[in-house]
This record gives structure tokens, sequence and C-alpha cells, in this order.
């Protein structure tokens, strides 16, 4: 039998770092990755046999858990039909048409591949639409790799960050490309000036672990980009359809201009979509000036697995995993404090966080002088090695899925009880 050793030396060899996205790689908590053969519901499976309660769920893409029947049945049943012709189908259509009757304000959308390209593509469409070049992000969130984005980005950008104070950024990505990005703390409103194309922020940011949006901030965000005739952009790649039937903005009541999604919407398949207005939707070629373009945008077996998971995420499903999440994060707080050991684990619907130290984090400083204290990685360990697979990077949240039952989700909460204590008394094993 083939072992996780055996294939990350070999993966060494042929793939950078041995891994096809950085955080996969372990760096930041040390040790070996596990390779998955399989994985089915709640759980995944390493090659060795080992089976973990998972709470990655491919960084919330599977949010029905793994392998879901009616899922595969739906891909299966599409590739049979053949999985990619260049020509428009009934399938894109009908998962546009969701898509904006979820989401209030959203009237036309696009598909793409993946959350970076619909990012990317947004900000192309508000600068078009406003012929305006500066962006406005925030440190600590993460719209996906494209250029003009990666300056103080979150998720495994942050990661490496630890221990060196260095502003993250990304090695090729020239200063011009950067020169028109503005990034500014977190959950502060700015004054924006009359050059702004964009505001793009996480509504609730989940790539510096879980931070909230305090009361206002959204709205003045809203205020400042009226005021100036910039657009707002919701970047709802994690929030999207996981916060409830119509993401951050039905759960927060605020309503941007543009917005991207991706994970939730491909049903574990690779895809992603930016929406907003027909006015502003109407910039984009063939209509208008703003070019984007995709050979397997809007893909046959893409929009089955998404369409067939939608259909599924009603209200009862929300309040389902809600529940889930409430225990989850109840049941972890739980473990540390009584074990004398200070976490916060903030919680929004379905979402979960933790964070070391007393205080809930509101920016990325905040984030980053929890993850400075350099408790997470003997954490993750110490549920890696009870059979609980969280996320191997600090900075990340917690994906509880549909498939999580009351049962995993007490089993997590032993486990974590378990590390509490060895972290307690020092002797953790990393
Ligand atoms: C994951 C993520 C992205 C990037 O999506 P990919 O599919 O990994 O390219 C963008 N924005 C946010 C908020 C994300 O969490």
């Amino acid at each position: 039998m083939t072992t996780n050793e055996e294939l990350y030396e070999r993966g060494l060899r042929v793939i950078p770092g041995g891994v096809n996205s950085p955080v996969r790689a372990f760096r930041s908590v040390g040790g070996v990755p596990y390779f998955v053969s399989r994985a089915e519901g709640a759980h995944v499976w390493d090659v060795s046999g080992l089976r973990f309660i998972d709470l990655v769920q491919s960084y919330g893409a599977s949010i029905l858990g793994h392998a879901d029947p009616e899922v595969v049945a739906a891909i299966t049943e599409a590739a049979g039909r053949g999985s990619t012709y260049g020509a428009p189908t009934e399938g894109e259509v009908v998962l546009a048409e969701e898509l904006c009757s979820r989401v209030p304000g959203m009237e036309q959308v696009r598909l793409v591949s993946s959350g970076t390209e619909a990012a990317m593509s947004a900000v192309r469409l508000a600068r078009g639409a406003t012929g305006r070049s500066t962006i406005v992000k925030f440190a600590g969130n993460y719209h996906g790799h494209s250029d003009a984005l990666l300056a103080a980005a979150g998720s495994g950008v942050a990661e490496r960050v630890i221990g060196t104070g260095v502003v993250p950024d990304s090695a090729g990505v020239t200063a011009g490309a950067v020169a028109d990005t503005l990034v500014l703390p977190y959950n502060r409103v700015p004054t924006l000036t009359d050059d702004v194309a964009v505001v793009c922020v996480e509504p609730v940011a989940a790539n510096m672990g879980l931070v909230t949006p305090q009361p206002g901030f959204l709205e003045g965000l809203r205020a400042e980009c009226d005021r100036v005739g910039a657009l707002l952009l919701f970047d709802e790649v994690i929030t999207g359809f996981r916060l409830g039937v119509g993401g951050a903005t039905e759960r927060l009541g605020v309503r941007p201009d543009v917005w991207c999604f991706g994970k939730v919407i491909g049903g574990g398949l690779p895809m992603g979509a930016f929406g907003g207005s027909a006015e502003v939707m109407a910039n984009l070629a063939p209509l208008g000036p703003v070019y984007q373009a995709g050979t397997l945008s809007g893909n046959p077996l893409a929009t089955a697995a998404g369409l067939t998971v939608l259909r599924r995420l009603d209200s009862d499903a929300y309040a389902r995993l809600d529940a889930t999440a409430a225990a989850l994060a109840t049941g972890l707080r739980l473990a540390f404090t009584s074990a004398g050991i200070d976490v916060v684990v903030p919680r929004i619907g379905p979402l979960v966080g933790l964070f070391f130290g007393t205080q809930p984090p509101t920016d990325f400083d905040e984030a980053s002088a929890s993850v400075a204290l350099g408790r997470y990685p003997a954490f993750f360990h110490g549920m890696l090695q009870r059979g609980v697979a969280l996320a191997p990077g600090p900075y990340e949240v917690m994906f509880p899925s549909l498939a999580h039952t009351d049962a995993d989700i007490v089993q997590v909460v032993e486990a974590a009880h378990e590390v509490a204590a060895e972290l307690a008394e020092g002797h953790a094993s990393v």
C-alpha cells in the first residue's frame, strides 16, 4: 500500500512543494500532508486507510458533504451527454436563473471556472463600467490570486507572514500591477476619493480566521461608494449560498453593486460566477467593451453539480447547518475554557472560526497577533491524531456540512477536550 510519506516524496519531485495549492502543504503546521484516497459525507480517508471527520470540505466547496449520491448521479448523467461543447446550454441558463432569484438585487451573472477568475473579472468590469482605476481592498481579505488583488491578502498568502513581519505579497506581481490597489484595515469605513472604481470586501471575512463585520461597516461602505460613485463588490466566494439562501447580502441586509461567487456553486467542481445589475453587466462583451471569456465557462458537469446542490439548500438546510455549527462552536469553546486556555470561537450561521486569545479579532493585525501566539499547529495535529481534519493553516475557518451528524460533532468536541487538556499541560506532541 502506498503511504502519505511516499506520495509526498514523489510529489515533491514533480510538483512544486508537492501540492497544487500552497495551503495544502502543511508548511505552517509542520509534518506530511495526508493524501486523500476517497471521501463520503462528513469523512475523508487517506491513502493509508485512516478516516477523518472532515471540517475542510474543500474549503467550503462541498456544503452537502462529499460524494453526495444525488450530486454524483447528476455529474454522471451530465458526463454521459458530453463534458464541454463551446456552445451554450440549458443548464447555464437554469443555474443563472437560480443564482439571480436567490440574491437580492442581482439581475445577471456570468459563469467562470474559479473564485479567482470571478474576482479578477468583476474588478475589470467595475473599472470598465466606471472608467476609473483605483481598487480598494481590506487587509486579510482574500480575493483569489490575480495580480491586482494580491496585496495584503488572507488565507495561504497570510501564512507567509508568520515570523517575518513582512507585508504579504507575491514575487512576480509588479509594482505597476498593484499601483492602483489601496489596502485598508477591515472594519473601518474609509473616506473615499472619486478615483475609486470599486471597493472589494468579504462581507464576512473568512480568510483571516472568521472576522465578522462590525455594525455599520458594510452600511458605511455602501454610503461612501454612493457618495463618490464607486461600485461596491461583495466577494461572496465563501459566504454565498452558505450564510443563507441569499448569502451575506440577504443575511446582512446591505446590497453591493457587483458580486462574486465560487466554492458552493460548483457542487465540488470548478465553478465561479460574478454578477450585478443588468445595467452594470451590459458592459461585458459581447454587449459592451469589457472583455471576458472562457473555454470551459459554464461547464455542463459543473452546472449540473451546482444546480443539484442549490436545489437542496432551502431554509431548512440552513437551519440544520446553523445548528451543527452552533453545537461545534459551543463545544470547542467549552473544551478550551474548561482546560483554562483562552479562546474565542466566532460564528456566523454555518461558519465557525477559532482564535487563541481573549478578544475576537476585528481586523488582520488582531487576527495575526492571535496566530503569532503559535498555538494552532499543536491544536491542528492533536485533532488530526484523533481523527479530525481541520485546515492546515491558522487563517482558515471550519466548514461543517449538511452531512455532519450530531454524533460527528460530539466526536470532534471530545477530541478537542483531550487536545486542550494536553495543550494546557504543555506536552503537546508538536
Ligand atoms: C477561495 C476564495 C477565492 C478564490 O477562489 P478560487 O476558486 O480558489 O480561485 C476568492 N475569494 C474568496 C473570499 C475566497 O474564499
